[in-house]
């Protein structure tokens, strides 16, 4: 496949640019276009997308988004207007995506839960994508609080507290190369999901897993 990567430079477009070429795919910089190109991902900042799936749409080009923090309804009307297929994960980790899960089971059980997600402090939104996730998992409004700080990489808590007893699912991703193998899932899958936007792994036909 040929792939159209925005965000070729930044910290995860550094680590995915290789990989995809290790599993064969063809990579070019985003910002050259997408002309020729049969999917592309997005791994940029939050006000950058839209203009990034504008050229996709322009071009035709199914986009996978890894970026957090960026208008979901906005991008979902566009690319169903488009007839564009595009699929964003808050979180491309197979951890993280089990760790959601645990949660919303978990919430059956007990009635008070709280997120503290941690991350670099180059993350310019907060919460994060996967904090927001796994909230909109749980019932009620569940607090977050955010904490960006130097060598941290992207951490999440889902903390229950019930009485005199609490219980802590953790995920911690120590290296940007865990968001590859969902990364290659969803290019695999993005051509063949319906126009508009898809969220979450657990969507794709494989299930993510
Ligand atoms: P980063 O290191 O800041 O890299 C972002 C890169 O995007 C920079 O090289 C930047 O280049 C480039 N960029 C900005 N605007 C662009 C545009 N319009 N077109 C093409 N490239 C553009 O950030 P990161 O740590 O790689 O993370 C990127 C995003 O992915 C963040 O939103 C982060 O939260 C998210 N993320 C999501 C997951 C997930 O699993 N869903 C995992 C990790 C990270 P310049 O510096 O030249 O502007």
């Amino acid at each position: 496949m040929k792939v159209a990567l925005f965000g070729i430079d930044g910290k995860v477009g550094t680590v995915l640019h290789p990989a995809l070429e290790a599993a064969g795919h063809e990579v070019v910089d985003g910002r050259d276009g997408v002309d020729g190109c049969d999917a592309a991902v997005d791994f940029t900042r939050p006000d950058a997308v839209s203009g990034n799936l504008d050229v996709c749409v322009r071009g035709g080009v199914p986009l996978v988004i890894g970026t957090s923090g960026f208008d979901v309804i906005q991008c979902d009307n566009v690319a169903q207007t488009a007839g564009i297929p595009c699929f964003y994960a808050p979180n491309f980790t197979l951890g993280a995506m089990l760790m959601m899960r645990f949660a919303e089971e978990a919430s059956h059980t007990f009635e008070r839960v709280e997120i503290v997600e941690l991350h670099a402090d180059t993350k310019v939104d907060a919460p994060s994508g996967t904090a927001t996730a796994t909230a909109e998992r749980l019932p009620g409004e569940t607090p977050i609080h955010s904490i960006r700080l130097p060598g941290l990489v992207a951490h999440q808590e889902v903390i229950f507290g019930g009485a005199g007893e609490t219980l802590t699912i953790r995920h911690d991703t120590t290296s940007r190369e865990a968001f590859v193998p969902g990364v290659l899932r969803a290019l695999e899958a993005v051509r063949d999901l319906p126009p508009g936007l898809t969220i979450g792994l657990e969507q794709l036909p494989d299930g993510g897993s």
